[in-house]
């Protein structure tokens, strides 16, 4: 177990729908951005199977689903969003995603990608994960090693001006399993607040609310923190050859 500090300087969520980072993640990038961190979002779907009314398209949910993640990232201070529109509930880990990822991750030049856990088919909850959820994650560790940081995957890319870059770590949302808690007891207001800018999800929320800050507090539970969120946290790249790549090419 480790009560990490640790504050990345670019971080990057890879997620599949819309209101997936404010249920694994947010309080941690809240706390993070308040810290200097610059951070982006990538949303693999829009979630446009994710209103079950009568006569509505897909069209028009991905376009309500898109205003409220952009008001959700606000919240916690995350201005740049990227929408890939990839078919909500169709999502396939294939070369073509990983492709789009390496891209955003080479554009953004992230230290530190959350995303999904790959190998979660059933959750601690007892329910089944999304395999939305399984893809991406699989896509996106997938795109972070080796393709992201290898010249010569995707060197297509160079001819647009978009280099490789090496990730140096990686955190898991794995349903609140995990080995790296994140003190968020400051930040579980904008945790909360970011979810309920999901309008068209959550409703009344008081289930959700209550659930959300029971989870968190169980993790903080022990720690000397009120709240907290779970990572299974992997290093792409050791400290030492971090520190040596930070030499050689200073991120802007
Ligand atoms: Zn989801």
């Amino acid at each position: 177990m480790s009560n990490s500090n640790y504050v990345p300087v670019r971080a990057m969520a890879i997620v599949a729908h819309p209101d997936d980072i404010e249920f694994g993640c947010a309080g941690t990038v809240a706390r993070w951005v308040q810290q200097g961190c610059k951070v982006a979002y990538v949303l693999v779907t829009s979630g446009d199977v994710g209103i079950a009314k009568a006569g509505i398209t897909r069209a028009e949910v991905a376009a309500i689903r898109e205003a409220e993640t952009l008001a959700a990232a606000k919240i916690v201070g995350v201005e740049n969003v990227i929408f890939l529109r990839e078919p909500d509930g169709m999502v396939e880990n294939n070369l073509s995603l990983r492709k789009r990822l390496v891209r955003e991750i080479r554009l953004f030049k992230p230290e530190v990608v959350l995303t999904d856990d790959p190998t979660l088919m059933f959750s601690p909850q007892g329910r089944i994960n999304h395999p939305d959820h399984r893809a991406v994650g699989t896509a996106a560790v997938d795109a972070i090693f080796p393709a992201a940081g290898q010249p010569h995957f995707f060197e297509e890319l160079a001819a647009e001006g978009i280099f490789a870059h090496k990730v140096r770590k990686v955190y898991i949302m794995s349903r609140g399993q995990g080995e790296t808690f994140i003190n968020i007891s400051d930040t579980i207001e904008l945790k909360l607040q970011a979810l309920r800018a999901h309008v068209s999800q959550v409703g009344e929320m008081v289930e959700l609310e209550k659930m959300l800050r029971e989870r968190t507090a169980m993790l903080g539970a022990g720690k000397e923190m009120t709240h907290a969120e779970a990572f299974r946290v992997f290093m792409v790249e050791t400290d030492e050859t971090w520190t040596k790549l930070q030499a050689e090419q200073p991120q802007s």
